[in-house]
């Protein structure tokens, strides 16, 4: 019985059967349990950022892992203050103060508990927001399929659209807590919002004394040519990151900047495992390792070499997205069947919709590779019936 099979006998059915079962990484490169190749190009869903096996992440965790493991958060370790400092140097050298924990999710969930601590429990976000799935970050995500089964959930949220800055000037009263943005949308199929966006839901929070809390999970730590997707002129009261920022190690952070980083407070909030001195190690070599490459320099030219091949094809209306956060738009619905012939090729490609895909390969992604996929493209996303 191969892994793939005995799979649902094993495991709860939450993400429907697994593509592949994978066994072995390299770079870009993965090999599945009957030992055929793939190149991954969306990455873990935009956590590998130094692609699989990466010798300075490998040494980071392992060194770690034989110094000191984990200690509780009774006790301080290096690597975690370093990668808080790192962080915060990051975000434009604010004074500001970072609680780390495992995941997206629990990013959000803290900075959720941070915003009630305001004394306001009104949030704002986006239609098409995805913040995660725990019920407090659930409460926060626009999709009602993923939302309602759980409700009751914590409340008093407005959804608005994503984009228009008239609209969230309206929804934002002298009662709301915070607005939630992506700075760019993920999970909704990488949706950029137009010039001036954020600047203006900076203005609209600060004239309402509510603050301004970019998820950052997906969009941040180099994925866009840029540590993060907002510019640090935006000065946001709280970024939360997660994905790409341990490489595959899970690491969650939650940055609170200005007055925001006073608001939780002893008794607040807590987590065993966050900011555990392997995933901090892990964190900070990912991080050295987009400075010592260049990784930034080079997830713009990727991401602008890619993003010429997906808009070559004819079946492609459109790309949007920055760096290597890519989504092309289809011009039918066959998003499916175009992950599918991905995948007999070689390439293991995401949908975010019927008509739509995402792409998020490793920021180490080789010249090479993109030279490779620029061959393979225009037969995967053909249709064979059309030809
Ligand atoms: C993936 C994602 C999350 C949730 O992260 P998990 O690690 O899956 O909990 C939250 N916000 C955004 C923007 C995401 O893309």
């Amino acid at each position: 019985m191969t892994y793939l099979d005995r799979y649902p006998e094993a495991l709860m059915n939450t993400f429907g059967p697994p593509r592949l079962a994978l066994v072995r990484g390299e770079g870009a490169h993965v090999w599945d349990e009957s030992g055929r190749e793939y190149v991954d190009l969306f990455g873990g869903i935009a956590v590998n950022a130094l692609g699989h096996a990466h010798p300075a992440l490998v040494e980071a965790v392992t060194t770690q892992l034989r110094t000191l493991g984990h200690v509780s958060n009774f006790f301080a370790t290096g690597p975690q203050v370093e990668l808080a400092e790192r962080l915060l140097a990051l975000a434009g050298g604010r004074d500001g103060r970072v609680f780390f924990s495992n995941s997206g999710t629990e990013a959000n969930e803290a900075a959720f508990k941070l915003t009630r601590q305001t004394g306001r429990t009104h949030v704002v976000a986006a239609e098409g927001a995805f913040h995660g799935r725990t019920m407090g970050a659930l409460a926060l995500t626009h999709k009602a399929a993923y939302r309602e089964p759980f409700e009751p959930l914590p409340g008093h949220v407005t959804w608005v659209p994503y984009g228009d800055a008239e609209a969230l000037a309206a929804a934002v009263t002298d009662e709301t807590a915070a607005v939630v943005l992506e700075p760019i949308q993920g999970e909704a199929g990488v949706v950029v919002p137009p010039d001036g966006y954020l600047a203006a839901a900076r203005t609209i929070t600060r004239d309402r004394g509510a603050l301004l809390w970019v998820d950052e999970v997906q969009s941040g730590i180099g994925r866009t040519g840029e540590w993060f997707a907002h510019d640090s002129e935006l000065a946001p009261d709280v970024i939360t990151l997660a994905k790409g920022l341990g490489g595959g190690i899970p690491v969650g952070a939650t940055v609170a900047l200005g007055e925001a980083a006073s608001l939780l407070g002893p008794g607040n909030h807590g987590t065993t495992f966050g900011g555990n001195p392997v995933a901090c190690a892990a964190a900070l070599a990912v991080l050295d390792t987009i400075e010592k490459e260049g990784l930034l320099d080079a997830v713009v030219a990727r991401g602008a070499r890619l993003s010429e091949v997906l808009l070559a094809a004819d079946e492609v209306t459109d790309v949007s997205g920055r760096g290597l956060l890519l989504a092309a738009q289809l011009a039918d619905e066959t998003a499916a069947a175009v992950v599918q012939r991905g995948q007999e090729r070689g390439w293991l490609l995401n949908n975010t919709g019927p008509d739509r895909l995402r792409f998020a390969p490793p920021l180490t992604i080789t010249e090479a590779d993109v030279a490779a996929f620029a061959t393979a493209w225009p037969g995967i996303v053909a249709d064979p019936g059309d030809a």
